[in-house]
């Protein structure tokens, strides 16, 4: 138990908190950035001004709560700290180069950095929450061989202003209950600036959510899923996709680092401090390829004593994708098997299809530092023939 209080309390021990050190300034301006800085990084931003901490939480609610970015506006600061504010912070947000609805009330961002990359976020709304899917880096430097981001390389983590500017765009304009990072790239390999924006999620004079609301989304990197467990203990989903190393290894291929039973280890102990009782596993439905009865058997034993839902998610296929789509038949029996062992086993409901924000779609502009999007593009090129 002793353990289990310890990894409750980061937010009120920044010391624990790796994301502490102060953002670097912004580049182009010479200023800091304040949009994302926790309220500890920004606590100790006006300290180093030789000003109370206290205005962090003042600061906060103008930026996240009424969205203002002008200090003039600020009305609560006393003008000579408007004035300093000016001279050496700014709160500049991603710039939106899309902005686009689908007919099922799904919306799509699309981000463009400084450096000329290009992100996303979606909005999907449904009947009782509005959930915001968020990126935490330009491509990924994982090959998942299923993922439409895994073919586009990898050019930089995302900064924190990056990140929580996503969230800070889609509360604009709609109610967002939750938030899962699950966009594009693998958010616990941007470990410190991901755990600074989604502190700011929770935090009360920010965005306020629940650690039960904001769901962070793994491939399997195992020590960083102990690390998160012991500084932010947010909810937890594993994207496992095969019951079996053999396989797993081809589907995700950081699984021959941290394979499947000791990412298991790692899911059990990360139960002690999560918000919920169970982990959330995600399975991406491939045609004859990870979806078979003797599968859907396998990953019953395999997940036989650790508390889990499953969430199968359809394959969207993209171009050049070596996959192809589970058919109906195929998901419902697996489901079936699962749900009769006493699972719960959910099938994702594939929405945005008409503005390619269905999971695994979200295809940025990446300017790739890897060999791997020209490598895809020679593959598709190939196909077209
Ligand atoms: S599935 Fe996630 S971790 Fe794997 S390549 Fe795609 S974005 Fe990266």
């Amino acid at each position: 138990m002793q353990e289990q209080n310890a990894s409750l309390s980061p937010l009120l021990n920044p010391s624990l908190n790796p994301a502490a050190p102060l953002e670097l300034a912004s580049q182009k301006s010479g200023k800091i950035n304040l949009l994302g800085l926790s309220a500890q990084q920004l606590a100790d931003f006006f300290e180093s001004l030789g000003e109370k901490p206290f205005h962090a939480k003042q600061v906060l609610k103008w930026i996240h709560q009424r969205h203002v970015t002008s200090f003039d506006d600020m009305s609560d600061l006393s003008k000579s700290l408007r004035s300093k504010l000016q001279d050496v912070a700014e709160v500049l947000a991603p710039k939106v180069i899309l902005n686009k609805p689908s007919s099922d009330g799904t919306h799509k961002w699309l981000i463009q950095t400084p450096d000329g990359n290009c992100v996303e976020s979606v909005f999907i709304p449904e009947d009782d929450r509005g959930t915001l899917c968020v990126s935490s880096q330009v491509g990924c430097m994982l090959t998942c061989t299923f993922c439409s981001t895994g073919t586009q390389g990898f050019s930089r983590n995302l900064a924190s202003h990056e990140i929580i500017g996503q969230l800070w765009i889609a509360s604009q304009k709609f109610r967002v209950t939750n938030v899962v990072m699950m966009g594009m790239g693998e958010p616990l390999l941007n470990f410190d600036n991901v755990v600074s924006s989604m502190s700011l999620m929770l935090d009360d004079f920010a965005y306020g959510l629940s650690r039960r609301k904001v769901t962070l989304s793994t491939s399997g990197v195992v020590p960083e899923i102990d690390h998160l467990g012991q500084v932010l203990p947010v909810s937890l989903a594993v994207s496992l996709h095969a019951p079996n190393n053999a396989l797993r290894d081809q589907l995700v291929p950081i699984n021959r680092k941290h394979p499947i039973e000791v990412l298991l280890a790692a899911c059990k102990k990360y139960l002690i401090v999560s918000p919920h009782k169970d982990i959330t596993f995600e399975y991406v439905m491939l045609d004859h390829i990870n979806d078979t009865e003797e599968h859907a058997e396998e990953l019953i034993k395999l997940l036989q004593y650790l508390p889990s839902k499953i969430n199968l998610i359809p394959f969207n296929p993209y171009p050049g994708a070596i996959y192809q789509r589970s058919s109906n038949n195929r998901i419902h029996r697996f489901q079936r098997q699962l749900s009769g062992a006493g699972f719960v086993c959910t099938i994702r409901k594939t929405r945005g299809d008409d503005i390619d924000a269905a999971c695994g779609q979200l295809v940025g502009q990446v300017k790739d530092k890897t060999t791997r999007q020209a490598k895809h593009r020679e593959k598709v090129n190939k196909q077209d023939v």
